[in-house]
């Protein structure tokens, strides 16, 4: 029986940098049958929905952004959250990919129909169906909040970092902050001046360096503007200079010079020897994500400021009481607890051959044949999946690569004629031990802490542990001999093209 679905060739789920970046490269290879889908009302991703007191980007500005897509007009070394969601708005606009998001579409599942071999999707607003998916959510994209007893008793407001809850009261409040990473040490300093106190629990201790944070003044900008080869230039030293950051990580035993700079850092910010006691990691540096800020330790020395380093028995009405039985009283909390990186909602959501999750297929370690593309999943094409983060650079490096290997991987499928392609166990098989073999010695397997790189399993399976550039050139080539390729879509799929893009 024909049936009638909106259908397009592309559907790719997510408008944040992987996503623009997605409709950006498919529209200059020729693409026209594409859309993506948005569960929010702009585009912008995490860029959007972080807007926390204090939210800037830790990668230079002039490298966290697209390669075709420069920004002159950056106003600081370290874009602030306001700035990097502009610009994305921005090359959305400019490059036409705003008129092709589907908003307010939420993708609640996927799946591959195996007899008709098309993508149905269940968004928010309707079935849709598409030939190939392309999984754009990123990994920051699910806030955690931790499931603590009693925090349903809480009375005043709560809330993650990453939902901040701008109508809520919290000066002259005691605010207690859960967490200490990238996003706490970035609005605690924020809050610190308003509130009447701070209890900051802290399970622990990053390794902080000092932030290079500077003004790009008028003359700078206008500079760019007129000589865009002088802000490509900029941008190249800034990558090189990135790439070297990595080598301390790869090799811990000589990322000695690295942990001086960011204990004398912290000797020279915190002279309390008790409060530097606490904020001392015992860790090699590198193995959680490095942070930088000048204001973060100084705010903790402030006299409304306590770090409490016991663990969180429970909540209670109007407080949190610790292990040892303290109760501390909140007027609010704030969640600064990260994100469901190995354990994402997509993982659940979306169903390759025999109905089967990603979730499933991983089995608590995610993988991905060059982070990309997953077996039993036929065309299905991951932007920013396993083992393509990174510690040390910008992850649009990653994510231009696997654009362009994407465009390669569908301009293949054109040419021979085939239309569904999925990766071979072989290939699978071979890129994981390879993950396994480059993680090996790394600071993130070998250097002594709990993070949210590695997975259930204690495996790596988020970041990619080498340089950008290796990545880059790992993924320049389309090698067709690494996947099994087939039929596509049968004709009972007809294509209803009234309610197509
Ligand atoms: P995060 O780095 O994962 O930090 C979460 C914090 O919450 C950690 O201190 C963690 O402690 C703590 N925590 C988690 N569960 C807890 C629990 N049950 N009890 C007590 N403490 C708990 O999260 P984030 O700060 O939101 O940053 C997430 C990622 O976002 C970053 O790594 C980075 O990639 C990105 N980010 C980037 C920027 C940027 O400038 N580019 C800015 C902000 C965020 P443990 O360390 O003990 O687990």
């Amino acid at each position: 029986m024909l049936e009638s679905v909106a259908h397009n060739r592309i559907a790719i789920i997510g408008t944040g940098f992987s996503g623009i970046a997605a409709a950006v490269r498919l529209t200059e290879a020729g693409e026209s049958d594409f859309v993506l889908y948005e569960r929010s009302g702009d585009v912008g991703g995490t860029w959007r929905d972080n807007t926390y007191p204090g939210c800037a980007c830790d990668v230079p500005s002039h490298l966290y952004s697209f390669s075709f897509a420069p920004n002159p007009s950056w106003s600081r070394a370290f874009s602030p959250q306001p700035e990097i969601q502009h610009y994305l708005r921005g090359v959305a606009n400019s490059y036409g990919v705003t008129p092709r998001v589907r908003f307010h579409h939420e993708i609640e599942d996927a799946s591959w129909d195996e007899a008709d071999r098309v993508w149905r999707l269940n968004t928010s607003q309707g079935e849709r169906t598409a030939d190939i998916l392309v999984s754009a959510v990123g990994g920051l994209s699910a806030p955690s909040i931790p499931q603590i007893q009693g925090l349903g008793d809480f009375e005043g407001p709560a809330f993650h970092s990453a939902e901040w809850d701008h109508e809520a009261e919290l000066d002259g409040k005691r605010v207690a902050v859960i967490g200490t990473g990238a996003s706490a040490i970035q609005f605690v300093p924020e809050l610190q001046p308003r509130a009447a106190s701070i209890d900051l629990f802290q399970r622990t201790p990053p390794w902080i360096m000092p932030r290079r944070d500077r003004p790009i003044s008028k003359v700078e900008r206008r500079l760019f503007r007129t000589f865009p080869a002088l802000q490509k230039a900029v941008r190249t030293a800034i990558y090189w200079g990135r790439e070297l950051f990595a080598l301390p990580m790869l090799k811990p035993r000589i990322a000695g010079r690295t942990e001086l700079i960011a204990r004398k850092h912290l000797e020279h910010q915190v002279p309390d020897p008790e409060l530097r006691a606490k904020l001392t990691p015992d860790y090699s540096i590198g193995c959680k994500r490095i942070l930088l800020s000048n204001q973060y330790y100084r705010s903790l020395g402030e006299e409304n400021v306590e770090v409490v380093t016991t663990c969180i028995r429970e909540i209670r009405r109007d407080s949190v009481v610790t292990v040892d039985g303290v109760e501390h009283p909140a007027d609010a909390i704030v969640f600064g607890t990260g994100f469901k990186v190995a354990d994402m909602p997509v993982g659940h959501q979306i169903h390759g051959r025999g109905g089967v999750s990603l979730h499933e297929t991983w089995a608590g370690s995610p993988t991905a044949h060059l982070g990309v593309t997953v077996g039993g999943f036929p065309n299905f094409f991951m932007l920013m999946g396993p083992n393509t983060g990174l510690g040390h650079t910008s992850v649009t490096i990653m994510i231009e690569a696997q654009v362009g290997y994407l465009v390669e991987a569908l301009r293949h499928l054109r040419r021979d004629d085939t239309s569904v392609m999925e990766p071979t166990p072989a290939a699978i098989r071979g890129w994981r031990s390879e993950i396994d073999r480059l993680s090996e010695g790394t600071v993130w397997t070998a250097g002594g802490c709990n993070s949210w790189y590695l997975d259930d399993n204690g495996k790596n399976s988020i970041l990619w542990p080498s340089f950008a550039t290796s990545y880059r050139h790992r993924l320049g080539t389309f090698r067709p001999d690494e996947f099994e390729f087939g039929p596509g879509r049968t004709a009972r799929v007809a294509v209803d093209t009234s309610v197509s893009a």
